[in-house]
């Protein structure tokens, strides 16, 4: 976190307010917000994108062919580093289908039940999906209906982030539809878009995709971004070359994101961590801030090559935000419109905290998931 940090005023005034309330530090926790494109007027469709270097600066992963990482990258992990980290959110992610799978069994087997006998374990998944996705009463059948549509849309990404690893659908991998790119110096300006609408490309490489220039540069996140951290430094950035045959999406990793993808979700299942975990109620945000499966799960979500009309925009970054942005979208009964199912970071805490089989999440905060089941 030692890095250049425009909104620092504004975060030192809140790290004050943190003295106030640990709610408030749950809150404001991040200096900078991870985001993605903001969607206005990318990726010109009509301008002319010339094919530059060769992919031989691409390495496919071995065990996600899928995915491409830049020689930039190289630099910062070993390909066997960038492979394990992958291979975390695999297993998150498989995990995460699963376990959406589970609640939309539930809800069908209980649509017309008022009062279901769940267990300790089908208790945390749903209290952890309407915390994030929306809450009904099970006498309410209207709003157990309205979440199985709502459902639909976190099934289909839950789906679509497990497809990202498997093997079947491994393509050819100079079409892989991922590419990792580490370095942000190398994003310029496309010498040939109009003066008066700058676009960011990324410079020798093979036909990239590009961003309307808002910012100082493509990892500043533009002062009026309307999830917030504006003027602050993103820790990756994702957008999708519309303009390329099979539509490949691009993960741009900007400095001082490294600190961050320094620990790994599965240590908290390492018995001493968990036995703390629960007995000091730790906050869910707090376990997977810093892990590339929460940032991974995150960026990929963007990717509107692999998500389609799913793929998810920033409407609110971490806990507090999104379980108010939950609240506030109750109503909403078509998935492609419901705004938690449209928020990546709502996607990045469902799948990384139903992970943890032995929390039940729905205050934010580690619970014993069976004293957790024992009351309402
Ligand atoms: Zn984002």
């Amino acid at each position: 976190m030692g890095f250049d940090r425009p909104g620092r005023a504004v975060m030192n005034i809140l790290y004050r307010l943190l003295l106030l309330t640990q709610v408030v530090l749950i809150a404001q926790a991040h200096p900078y917000g991870n985001h993605s494109a903001l969607h206005i007027a990318e990726e010109g469709d009509s301008h002319s994108v010339v094919a530059r270097a060769s992919d031989s600066e691409f390495t496919a992963l071995p065990n996600s062919p899928r995915i491409r990482v830049h020689s930039s990258c190289l630099s910062r992990w070993n390909l066997n580093q960038w492979d394990a980290t992958v291979n975390q959110l695999k297993a998150v992610a498989n995990y995460g289908k699963e376990a959406t799978e589970l609640v939309v069994q539930i809800l069908n087997n209980n649509l017309n039940n008022d009062n279901p006998t769940l267990d300790a374990q089908q208790r945390r998944m749903l209290d952890l999906f309407m915390v994030l996705y929306g809450s009904f009463m099970w006498n309410d059948v209207a709003a157990k209906t309205r979440e199985m549509a709502i459902i639909e849309g976190l099934h289909r990404n839950a789906l679509e982030m497990a497809a990202l690893f498997a093997d079947g659908l491994v393509g050819d991998t100079v079409t892989a539809n991922w590419n990792f790119f580490c370095d942000e110096s190398e994003w310029v300006l496309d010498p040939n878009a109009p003066a008066k609408t700058p676009f960011w490309m990324i410079k020798d490489l093979p036909a990239g995709p590009r961003k309307q220039k808002v910012s100082d540069s493509l990892c500043t996140i533009p002062e009026n971004y309307a999830a917030g951290f504006g003027g602050g430094q993103a820790e990756a950035v994702t957008l999708t070359a519309k303009h390329t045959q099979g539509n490949p999406n691009w993960i741009t990793f900007c400095n001082g994101v490294w600190a961050v993808l320094q620990y790994q979700t599965h240590i908290w299942y390492q018995p001493n961590n968990q036995a703390a975990v629960l007995s000091n109620g730790d906050f869910l945000e707090n376990m997977i801030f810093n892990t590339p499966e929460r940032l991974l799960a995150h960026e990929f979500t963007h990717g509107q090559g692999q998500f389609g009309n799913y793929y998810a925009k920033d409407i609110k970054y971490g806990w507090v935000d999104m379980v108010q942005l939950a609240i506030d979208d109750n109503a909403q009964t078509d998935a492609t419109k419901s705004k938690p199912v449209n928020n990546a970071d709502t996607f990045s805490y469902w799948i990384n905290g139903v992970f943890f089989n032995f929390c039940n999440f729905r205050s934010g905060r580690c619970e014993d998931v069976n004293t957790a089941a024992q009351r309402p």
